[in-house]
């Protein structure tokens, strides 16, 4: 299975999409991606190439870099492809944001640049919230549900507190 574009069910200008594919389906395989991918957005036919612009959006769930606790985030990406109907130029056959379906070609898989997509836009660092405040670097409190005597201490603001994940999980 896959995310098959028919070249022969295209109408001349405008088609929308709007599917929503289980990640099994288009070979994408990611600890982060919860849930189905869902596909939005228009396959444009002009004679004789396909402008393929979607916006795809799958939830995501994630664990905190800084205070260790899951959340929950939606990835969101974009894919713009243009495929056009004829063979490529040798050593062109791998450029970025185009398909070269070939002269006779009747299906065109989309698979691999909507997975592609999602992979790219899993960020790279994960906080829960932009000012996540992470743990105590002594106690292991949650500084985002309580505050500790140590935190207190000091008076929070512009701490330089290094990495607060050496150790916290023993
Ligand atoms: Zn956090
Ligand atoms: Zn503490």
């Amino acid at each position: 299975m896959a995310m098959k574009l028919h070249l022969g069910a295209l109408e001349p200008g405008r088609n929308p999409v709007d599917e929503r594919l289980s990640p099994e389906r288009i070979g994408l395989d990611h600890d982060a991606v919860a849930g189905d991918v869902r596909v939005t957005g228009a396959v444009t036919w002009r004679e004789d190439h396909a402008q393929v612009r979607l916006a795809v959006e799958t939830p995501g769930r994630f664990v905190c870099d800084r205070c260790a606790e899951p959340f929950s985030r939606t990835i969101e990406a974009d894919v713009h492809v243009v495929v056009l109907m004829e063979d490529p130029v040798p050593g062109d056959e791998d450029e970025d944001g185009v398909i070269y379906a070939g002269p006779v070609a009747t299906v065109v898989d989309l698979s691999r640049e909507i997975s592609e997509a999602v992979l790219l836009a899993i960020p790279m660092r994960r906080l829960c919230r932009p000012d996540c405040r992470g743990l105590c670097p002594i106690c292991y409190m949650n500084l985002n549900e309580a505050t500790c005597e140590h935190a207190a201490a000091d008076g929070g603001s512009d701490r330089d507190e290094g990495d607060p994940e050496t150790d916290s999980q023993r």
